[in-house]
């Protein structure tokens, strides 16, 4: 049976759990447990898919196709277990699902009430699937104290009673500030979070508490006493140099240990960190650097590109290089900013997914910059989108190419399905997967081209990637395209959607339509990733 670990947060947001979430859930892989991470996030839409990425960050896709919280692209990386749909729920969610059986008539006229309704519905999220799993970690979001998340709160102390004793622990990651006038660590806040957490019947197992200077032995002991939990169960967490350097950080600090004593577990074995050790090795001592131009829309933003931060750093480490990022805002090419000069010492040039219109005249113009100087170019699906524009209009002479995302077009290089198929194609996707002007979501297969540079980088010709879109680049302008050299060189089994393109007379230009980003892990980069990176460091090789 699954043990259960819930993890809350305290004193202030920000603090990592989902990153304390998936290093613990690491360390209990690396001790040969199955484990699997869930999140449960307070707020009221249904799921981030239409939230803003200034909200909220990047919207992560699993195979499943569910739009999720960019804390399950953590538990990916550092677990490589593939997130579902059921691994994140929100309180609009739980919401949903009760009112729509309420309006069935299920609760056969029943009052229907937060508890026991909604907690139960809460539970059910946090049990269901878990058979064939060691270790479940739970990770509540938001901080205790919030109103919304009280549900939540509610139903993990329900659960931690229904479960048998020793199956379930709470692990509540904290803040200890340090204040500088006084030169001291401050517990205080600790001390509260802990005490308003227990007054909704939760003792806490474990604290982890963050903190930017090392925890002296008394304030440990000091927290300990007044939090009722072991000294040693207080875990210092000092920031950490890298994400990748916080599993075996937590390690050092005794954090698995004490969670398997807190269940009673006393033989496991000793984790196996090696492909930790290696990835921080390869961080540390890098052997070169390269620069990539990544030309968005959100920049300032890192978490809206978090995925493709993470996979473009997993190409360096598959390199052995450091990967300088420099974002780029695509619009400032639109009011009069030098392309050339702006992507001249770039080695690698990437345009990334993105919505709407704003800045797309200058991701078209960094494409071009790309083609025409030689450098290496990777199209993320609006940038896939992007490079099929682009070289409609200045390789295959269809000037007015665009894409009917932008407004009505004559020439829709790129639409939406139902615009450019023909109606019989139409109704054979439809029939399949319900396409029509919807989202395409989750994994879907793809057949690359025998001989072309990207079945060459995957190693097979076959492949599932994550998508994320509603437009897709109009299979009416292969030949025109091909013609101008851009080739398609990947499509939808059934030979109808373009998935992939790519120059062979380029040193490196491919554009995907899916997001390879969602699936590179740091022990195992992403082929397209590694392979962009390695033609980067070609090129700074060559200025
Ligand atoms: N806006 C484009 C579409 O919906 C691309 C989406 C994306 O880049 N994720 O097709």
């Amino acid at each position: 049976m699954a043990r259960y670990i819930f993890i809350t947060g305290g004193v202030v947001s920000s603090l990592g759990k989902g990153l304390m979430a998936a290093s613990l859930a690491a360390l209990l892989q690396a001790r040969g447990f199955r484990v699997r991470i869930r999140k449960f996030d307070p707020y009221l839409n249904v799921d981030p898919g239409t939230m803003s990425p200034y909200q909220h960050g990047e919207v992560y896709v699993t195979d499943d196709g569910a739009e999720t919280d960019l804390d399950l692209g953590h538990y990916e990386r550092f677990t490589g277990v593939s997130a579902r749909q059921s691994d994140n729920v929100t309180q609009g969610r739980v919401y949903q699902t009760i009112i729509q059986r309420e309006r069935r008539g299920d609760y056969l006229g029943a009052t229907v009430q937060v508890i026991p309704h909604v907690t139960d519905e809460i539970k059910a999220f946090a049990t269901a699937d878990t058979e064939d799993l060691d270790f479940v970690l739970c990770e509540i979001g938001g901080t205790v104290g919030d109103i919304e998340s009280l549900p939540f709160m509610e139903a993990i102390r329900q659960l931690h009673n229904d479960l048998d004793r020793g199956q379930s622990i709470f692990v509540h990651v904290t803040l200890v500030p340090f204040i500088a006038a006084a030169g001291e660590l401050k517990t205080k806040p600790t001390q509260h979070s802990v005490r308003e957490l227990t007054s909704l019947g939760i003792q806490p197992d474990i604290l982890l508490c963050r903190c930017e200077h090392p925890l002296p032995d008394s304030e440990r002991r000091k927290i300990a006493l007044f939090c009722n939990v072991r000294p040693e169960a207080v875990i210092p967490a000092l920031d950490a140099s890298s994400i990748y350097a916080v599993p075996t950080q937590y390690h050092a600090e005794g954090l698995d240990e004490e969670v398997l004593r807190a269940f009673g577990i006393g033989d496991a074995p000793k984790p196996s960190l090696d492909r930790w050790l290696d990835i921080m090795d390869r961080q540390q001592n890098p052997e070169g650097e390269v620069t990539i131009g990544v030309v968005g829309k959100y920049v300032g933003l890192p978490d809206a590109y978090k995925s493709l931060y993470e996979a473009l750093t997993h190409g360096g480490f598959a390199n052995r290089v450091k990967v300088k990022i420099k974002w780029i805002d695509a619009e400032l090419f639109e009011k009069g900013d030098d392309v050339a000069a702006n992507l001249e010492p770039m080695h690698g040039i990437l345009v990334p997914g993105g919505f709407g219109v704003r800045g797309s005249e200058g991701k078209i113009a960094s494409v071009k910059f790309a083609r025409e100087r030689n450098v290496p170019f990777f199209g993320i699906c609006l940038g896939m989108q992007m490079a099929c524009i682009e070289g409609a209009r200045n390789t295959a002479g269809i000037p007015d190419a665009s894409t009917t995302e932008f407004g009505e077009t004559s020439e829709p290089v790129v639409g939406l399905i139902t615009e450019w198929m023909g109606k019989e194609g139409l109704q054979k996707r439809t029939a399949e997967t319900d396409l029509g002007g919807t989202m395409r979501l989750g994994a879907y297969p793809a057949k690359l081209t025998g001989n072309s540079v990207v079945a060459g980088i995957y190693g097979t010709d076959e492949i599932s990637e994550r998508h994320r879109h509603r437009y897709e680049v109009n299979a009416g302008y292969r030949e025109p395209l091909e013609k101008g050299g851009l080739i398609f060189s990947g499509m939808s089994p059934d030979g109808t959607l373009p998935e992939i393109v790519e120059r062979p007379d380029h040193p490196w230009f491919v554009g995907v339509q899916f997001h390879p980003e969602l699936k590179s892990k740091p022990f195992d980069p992403h082929p397209l990733f590694a392979s962009f990176i390695e033609a980067a460091v070609k090129q700074s090789r060559l200025v």
